[in-house]
């Protein structure tokens, strides 16, 4: 069923999750998708078969298929409020007169929040439809990081990739690409989809099918990505939850069964929502993993 594991070189898959999962937005899905784990890192990748072919992600019908918008203001509509996290994230890295790249930035919410303060801005993206929209704001722009470091060889002072690894064929081979990028001893810092996202274990029936999606090969959880980045050759510095929804949205889930986004509800106020997040990136059961790494070559 599995190859061996891409990240780790282990043959040692046993079946995390098979039934539906997430084809697009709520409500549309794939039947039969099935989830393996690694006993070598603990990663967990979805069967190739009911994966969406890497090349899709240049393509207009692959935004579509993720339910999201294709117009350069629709991406912003979606991307610009999760920034303040990622910007948490990256605390206390100055950016002042770096040079930084984003790798899968889109049409470059995260770019735009730092570009005040950059030296320069690389800005990696598969998509063409965003190309035209990143050069007009002055951005340097590759179709994917091995173009960047083609072109730009150790030249980048830090990277970020935000939602990016767990779509990738090969997540070592990826960070190597990046690895090359960066100057040595150069930042990187990585987020993706927590494993250990409270809602797992709240809703083991419905959560997963929404959680497990056709465009998602990787799930990883801390342990295996810091697997994964040690691997292509960078040196782990810290890894962090964070949480980007209120208590209101666990209550509505449990309550609903389905997503509902910032929801409020009656008696949940901020004091909750902040406890509540406060908790969940405690306890690593926060919706987001980050994990800020070193390059070591
Ligand atoms: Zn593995």
């Amino acid at each position: 069923m599995f190859q061996p594991c891409e990240i780790c070189g282990a043959d040692d898959w046993r079946i995390a999750y098979e039934g539906p999962i997430r084809a697009g937005g709520f409500g549309q899905q794939h039947e039969g998708g099935r989830v393996g784990r690694c006993g070598g890192c603990g990663v967990e990748r979805l069967d190739e078969s009911c994966s969406v072919d890497a090349a899709a992600y240049e393509s207009e019908a692959y935004r579509a298929a993720m339910g999201q918008g294709l117009s350069v203001e629709e991406f912003f509509a979606h991307a610009d409020p999760t920034q303040l996290q990622n910007l948490t994230a990256l605390w206390p890295h100055a950016l002042r007169g770096k040079v930084v790249a984003d790798i899968g930035c889109g049409a470059g919410s995260f770019l735009d929040h730092v570009a005040g303060i950059a030296a320069r801005i690389i800005a990696v993206e598969p998509t063409p439809l965003y190309h035209d929209a990143l050069r007009a704001r002055g951005y340097a722009v590759y179709p994917y990081a091995a173009d960047a470091a083609k072109a730009e060889l150790a030249s980048a002072d830090a990277a970020v990739t935000f939602q990016v690894i767990e779509h990738v064929p090969d997540p070592v081979a990826f960070l190597k690409d990046i690895s090359a990028l960066l100057k040595p001893g150069a930042p990187l810092l990585i987020a993706t989809p927590n494993r250990a996202d409270i809602l797992m274990t709240l809703l083991p029936e419905e959560f997963p099918s929404f959680y497990y999606r056709r465009v998602h090969r990787w799930y990883f959880d801390a342990a295996s990505l810091r697997h994964a980045v040690v691997r292509a050759g960078f040196t782990v510095q810290e890894e962090r939850f964070l949480h980007g929804y209120g208590m209101a949205n666990a209550l509505a889930w449990l309550r609903d069964r389905r997503p509902t986004g910032h929801t409020r509800l009656p008696g949940i106020d901020r004091a909750a929502d902040a406890h509540w997040k406060a908790y969940l990136e405690a306890s690593g059961q926060a919706d987001t993993l980050y994990l800020l790494a070193r390059n070591s070559g």
